[in-house]
């Protein structure tokens, strides 16, 4: 036979109820041979609760007391009256007396299993089921504690099976959940949600072939689906397994229900009563134990209380004064933690408890306070636990990186000695982004990757385009779910926690609304969102000053903007220093040569301990175009110039290109790659301008390009034969000093058969010398400039950031 047990959601009128009857009634028909445990219908112990404590308060609850009578008739032709009128007496006296006892609280809750066993009962036998109501006072046994009685196994049981015996063979009984009676006969209960304990206390003592716990969820998750929407069902837990995941708060599987299947192992079964067809979870012995992390679950409410003092060390009893404190306090203690040097002591109470161990403690130790050997008692409030049922230690590394990596700091850690499980206590305000964090890392969801854009001009909106093509495939390769959840401009937003699609993105300028930085960063904690990472694809030297509060709150940073590796060097050590406090990333590939690995390179490289000795290079495309074309026509200079004006090779104003600030501010970042402190103000730039065209607007300077080709026509002509012109940056001088190196950025001119000379159209080339790589430099050359190779090289960025994860 089969134990069915159905939770009140399930038995509220309606479809839910309507729905239940139907699964009964197709297993009688089957020929199953069943048991049914009910709770009350509904909300209808909430009801009943509250009813009784408002009529001892003295209100008037006769309009919910009829709402309730009518609810639990729902129209049917049955007779009631005697739960009512129970009801109605204990009312009034209470109301009289303006009080209760837990007795009496007993009694009017389980009046709503009575109703409930009744009247599904009625509604079978009408339907032609031979369906008795079974009382479960007249064989649950327990003590006298009232509200939370305790059973007594042996009479329970002997007084089981003599009732179910009476059942002429072919009956299904329907029972109270919930609800026994102590040795006088007066009604007691077994806790709240009692009714799972007393379904498996009767699978147990009918032995049972299975217990069927119909609910309203699909089973046990591997963490709560309200918190994490990408929480899976599990089909299957051993019965050590369920016991662990109950001790941590899993309320459909509360610790208690458990225990009576252990004896003839009797497989439960979690269903959905609005999917009955669906599997759900099972728990049962273990067979090949699957082992490894099967569920997280969350505890809430919690506090800690900490107890430190230098006089505890070595002293013995401390810790029994402190529990002996804490029990005549009536306070139960939860995790427990103390370092081997007794410094002091923590442990986790819950929340409601907390003040009171506080003041139990003091006056415990007040003494201790008084000659210092105690320093005090503090409390941090408001703390939950996550607890990652089925870890092991050798692989707590990942969960515990991702939480770091998240900004989520562990108060404290605990392993169990017994049981396979590690908790982590951490401020309750970070538990959802917590469990979502672990939950990804531990069951290898798809990795949420959370993008901020800044900036959407031609590499900004090229980038954009690039992730939306990319995404899909990142998605499959190599499970990575990549989200851009805001873009912005200067002033402006578009936010949406999901994600942007390529739909919102198009219609960015009607969905923008005006921002702050602050306000955008407050958005993202709101909505406890992970990984994530702010990219910079703006020019603007104000946007920098964001990067310290982007870092302080999580975000990895990703820069094609050149500004904060080039401003003043003090700027520069301050956001290295955040970077590495709180372990985030910044990645600025672009920064130099576009999307070329020339800084990875040069890191590595460094990083390795190779020791860099040059790096030249031509570092503006613009620039390399310029002098590649003029040193190979015979054109005049100006002519040049204006095809490169006019192929949109230039900045607006040419004059920023060839001022070769540009140059120069690359140059120094490559500098500071190899850890030397210069200042901008230390690159000696040769600037291509004439000094009669550095003024005035673009406008005059550019219809007075003329005036630069009889210069550069005498440079050509002054240059050796077989060679050619190249601007280039140059990095040299005694590299392990910030004093003794030396950055240029001149015109030179090379050799034709050169590297530099080479180089073509308006490719970039780098040469790294080091120690050991001799007079032969490495090479890194190809387009170095350009809105698609850019923010290929951004979007490279986001990846290996990703890869570091
Ligand atoms: N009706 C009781 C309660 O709500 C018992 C149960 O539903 O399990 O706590
Ligand atoms: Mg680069």
């Amino acid at each position: 036979m089969k134990v069915l047990k159905f939770g009140g959601k399930s038995l509220a009128n309606g479809k839910g109820l309507e729905t239940v009857l139907s699964i009964i009634i197709d297993k009688v028909k089957q020929g199953q041979e069943i048991a049914v445990v009910v709770s009350a219908r509904d909300k209808a112990t909430d009801q009943l609760e509250s009813m009784l404590e408002r009529a001892a308060g003295g209100e008037d609850i006769s309009d919910d007391f009829s709402g309730f009578k009518q609810y639990q008739l729902a129209g049917e032709d049955i007779d009631f009256s005697e739960e009512f009128s129970v009801l109605q007496r204990i009312f009034d006296g209470v109301s009289l007396l303006g009080d209760y006892n837990d007795k009496i609280k007993d009694n009017t809750l389980a009046q709503g299993e009575v109703l409930s066993a009744k009247y599904v009962a009625h509604l079978l036998r009408k339907r032609g089921i031979q369906a008795a109501f079974a009382d479960s006072r007249q064989f649950y046994v327990t003590n006298s504690l009232f509200g939370n009685a305790q059973l007594q196994e042996e009479a329970s049981h002997r007084r089981t099976l003599d009732y179910f015996a009476q059942f002429p063979k072919g009956t299904t009984p329907i029972v109270t959940g919930f609800i026994a009676a102590n040795e006088l006969g007066q009604t007691t209960t077994l806790g709240r949600n009692g009714s799972n304990y007393s379904a498996s206390i009767l699978a147990n003592i009918l032995n049972a072939e299975e217990l069927q716990n119909y609910t309203h969820v699909d089973g046990i998750f591997t963490a709560n689906p309200e918190l994490v929407t990408d929480a899976k069902i599990i089909e299957r837990l051993s019965f050590e397994e369920a016991n662990e995941l109950a001790n941590f708060g899993t309320s459909i599987l509360h610790a208690k229900t458990i225990i009576p299947l252990l004896e003839n192992k009797i497989p439960l079964r979690i269903l959905n009563t609005f999917k009955p067809n669906d599997a759900g979870t099972l728990i049962c012995e273990a067979q090949d134990s699957i082992g490894g992390i099967r569920a997280i679950s969350v505890l809430e409410n919690y506090a800690l209380v900490i107890l430190e003092g230098r006089g505890l060390l070595g002293k013995v009893g401390v810790d029994a004064r402190i529990f002996r404190a804490l029990a005549q306090a009536q306070i139960s203690v939860s995790i427990i933690s103390q370092g081997s040097s007794e410094r002091g002591i923590g442990f986790l109470v819950t929340n409601k408890d907390a003040h009171k161990a506080k003041q139990a403690l003091e006056k415990e130790f007040e003494s201790d306070v008084y000659s210092h050997d105690v320093s005090g008692v503090s409390l941090v409030e408001e703390v939950g636990v996550v607890s990652i049922v089925g870890q092991n230690l050798a692989d707590f590394d990942k969960p515990y990186n991702a939480l770091i990596r998240n900004q989520v700091i562990p108060l404290l850690i605990n392993n169990s000695a017994t049981g396979r499980n590690v908790s982590v206590v951490i401020h309750k305000k970070d538990l959802p982004k917590a469990v979502n964090v672990i939950h990804g890392e531990i069951f290898q969801i798809s990795k949420r990757i959370n993008l901020v854009i800044f900036g959407r001009g031609t590499v900004g909106g090229t980038l954009i385009e690039q992730i939306f093509q990319a995404r899909a495939d990142i998605l499959k390769r190599r499970n990575i779910n990549l989200q851009i959840v805001a873009i912005a401009n200067s002033k402006e937003v578009v936010f949406n926690h999901k994600g942007i699609s390529p739909a919102d993105y198009t219609a960015f300028d009607t969905l923008k609304v005006p921002y702050q930085i602050s306000e955008l960063i407050a958005q993202v904690q709101q909505h406890h969102l992970e990984n994530l990472i702010a990219i910079d694809v703006t020019a603007s030297k104000a946007f920098v000053e964001n990067y310290l509060p982007l870092v302080e709150n999580g975000f990895d940073l990703v820069s094609a903007n050149k500004i904060a590796n080039t401003i003043g060097y003090p700027f520069y050590k301050k956001l290295r220093g955040t970077l590495t406090q709180y372990k985030k990333q910044y990645l600025y590939e672009t920064n130099v040569g576009a999307g070329l690995p020339l800084i990875d390179t040069i890191k590595l490289l460094h990083h390795s301990g190779e020791n860099i000795t040059r790096i030249r290079g031509i570092f503006s495309g613009t620039l390399s175009f310029l002098f590649n074309t003029y040193s190979a026509s015979d054109a005049p200079f100006s002519e040049i110039l204006q095809k490169a004006i006019d192929s949109g090779y230039t900045e607006p104003d040419p004059r920023e290109d060839l001022c070769g600030n540009d140059v120069g501010r690359k140059l120094l970042i490559l500098a500071r790659e190899l850890d030397l402190e210069n200042e901008f103000e230390e690159v000696s730039i040769e600037n291509l301008i004439p000094p009669t065209l550095r003024e005035g607007s673009r406008e005059e300077f550019l219809s007075r390009l003329k005036e630069f080709d009889p210069i550069y026509q005498e440079i050509k002509d002054k240059a050796p034969q077989g060679t050619v012109l190249r601007y280039v940056g140059d990095l040299h001088g005694d590299l392990s000093q910030t004093a003794t190196a030396r950055l240029e950025v001149k015109l030179v001119s090379v050799p034709v058969t050169s590297a530099l000379g080479q180089v073509k159209g308006a490719d970039s080339i780098f040469e790294i010398y080091t120690e050991s790589y001799g007079e032969n430099p490495i090479v890194i050359q190809g387009a170095g400039a350009g809105a698609a190779v850019t923010a290929r090289g951004v979007f490279g960025d986001i990846l290996r950031i990703i890869g570091n994860k």
